[in-house]
């Protein structure tokens, strides 16, 4: 009987959890380990920073619903990792012996790499459930004595849907408020062009999410670097494509929420170069294994990623929700491989599909694979993406609280648009 032990329980964990036990059968024991004793979906934190969902809409206990597929879950953060003994530590001093470990523990969020920045300090995030409510209350006082808006994504940041996704919602939100006249907004990004998204570009997203910004009277500034943030005040360095500083703006706000730059967790961080990269990602092969440690597999943002191309302010690659679930069914088939004494074969496909609400409308892309050239690469924008979001929130709770992280229906409607998890080219040849 192998223990596998899953470090985190969000996007990465859960759906890890639940593939990785239908996928093994009885008989081998999962543990979850996770700060927290419930899972919160991340995707809806900009409807909660609005108030359009409360905690208890997005939020649920991950225990009893693991029990139902025979997984055990720890509500402890893993404090150490002890590769070559094969054992996690958790922060009441509990040791926990396993024989394959997955690290699901997604970002640590960088706010300390700019003064002033973050919760902590002058802006808003709404990263996690605890910030996206902070955000609310903030955004509560806001609307009732409006003024500039700053949002957006800082340098190093490689999840930049959320701040398009957020601009558009407090617009909309805002207009259905009657306070829209009164609230300039500016979108500050890392990013070299609208519409870069850390993936350079999908389809005709710079178009699109440029006149999508114009039409909302949003105005942009790229390839910024926030130098510091003050209260009410941010500072902001433009850059050329060279990457030099063209202009420096001092940009006032009432509100202002930015996606920060992302690191590793400090358990991970600490094993070392072995492990992890210099900002502490996870580094795996095509299999999504530690080339170090063939026990060790890794899911979700905690991954190293090379950026997609160099640009003049650093990005990052984003990794989404789909995309996080396609490492998830390799790293299930894998661990079932390797336990049988074969060889690990199966490969996530990546592929980035994404949809981005926008208050009222939204507008979806589907990058295939993620890093150009592509065999599929669109973006577009409709009615229909707000309410596919809503129903995506809807079925992803529903899908994490019965324990089914591939429901047959979504295998075969994927499939039909030519989407799937695993690379066929990765199947052994039979015979
Ligand atoms: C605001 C926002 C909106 C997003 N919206 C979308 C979207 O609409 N569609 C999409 O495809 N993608 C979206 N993403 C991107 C991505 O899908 C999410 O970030 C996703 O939640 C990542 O999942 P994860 O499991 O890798 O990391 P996380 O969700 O960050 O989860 C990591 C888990 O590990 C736990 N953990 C951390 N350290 C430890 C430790 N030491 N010990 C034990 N546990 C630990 C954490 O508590 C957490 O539960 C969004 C991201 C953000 C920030």
């Amino acid at each position: 009987m192998a223990h596998i032990v899953i470090v985190g329980a969000s996007t990465g964990g859960m759906p890890a959890a639940y593939e990785i036990r239908n996928t093994l059968g009885s008989g081998h024991r999962i543990t979850v380990v996770n700060p927290s004793e419930t899972f919160s979906f991340v995707p809806s934190n900009p409807w909660i920073a609005v108030g359009w969902r409360k905690r208890s809409d997005t939020c649920f206990p991950i225990a009893p619903y693991l029990k139902k597929r025979d997984i055990d879950f720890i509500a402890q953060a893993v404090t150490e990792i002890q590769p070559d003994a094969n054992r996690v530590v958790l922060a009441d001093g509990q040791q926990l012996s396993y024989d394959y470990l997955v690290i699901a523990t997604g970002p640590k969020l960088a706010f300390d790499e700019i003064e002033g920045f973050g919760p902590e300090g002058h802006t808003e995030s709404i990263c996690t459930i605890d910030h996206a409510e902070k955000a609310y209350g903030n955004w509560q006082r806001f609307v009732a004595d409006p003024g500039p808006i700053v949002v957006g994504a800082t340098q190093g940041a490689s999840c930049f849907g959320p701040a398009y996704e957020f601009a558009f919602i407090m617009d909309a939100d805002l207009r259905k408020r009657r306070l829209r006249s009164k609230v300039p907004m500016t979108f500050v990004t890392s990013e070299p062009y609208i519409g870069h998204l850390g993936l350079g570009g999908v389809g005709d997203s710079k178009t699109m999410l440029e006149s999508e910004l114009r039409q909302h009277h949003v105005k942009w500034i790229c390839n910024a670097k926030v130098m510091r943030v003050e209260p009410g005040k941010m500072i902001v360095a433009e850059h050329n494509e060279k990457g030099e500083v063209v202009k420096e703006h001092e940009l006032p706000f009432k509100y202002s929420m930015m996606i920060p730059a992302f690191k590793g967790v400090d358990a991970v961080m600490k094993v070392g170069d072995k492990l992890v990269n210099p900002r502490g990602f996870v580094k795996v092969d095509e299999f999504q294994r530690n080339p170090a440690w063939k026990n060790i597999y890794s899911v979700g943002v905690c991954i190293a990623i090379p950026p997609v191309e160099a640009t003049p302010v650093p990005t990052g690659t984003p990794k989404t929700g789909y995309m996080i679930e396609s490492m998830v069914t390799a790293v299930a088939h894998n661990i079932r491989d390797d336990i049988a004494g074969k060889q690990v074969s199966e490969k996530g496909t990546w592929n980035a599909i994404c949809l981005a609400d926008m208050g009222d409308t939204g507008v979806a892309f589907v990058a295939i694979p993620q890093i150009p050239p592509r065999n599929v690469a669109w973006m577009k924008k409709g009615k229909w993406v707000h309410l596919g979001k809503v129903a995506f929130e809807k079925y992803f709770l529903r899908k994490m609280k019965k324990g089914s992280s591939d429901p047959i229906y979504e295998k075969y409607v994927l499939k039909a648009l030519g989407i799937t998890r695993l690379q066929e080219e990765s199947k052994p040849k039979a015979g």
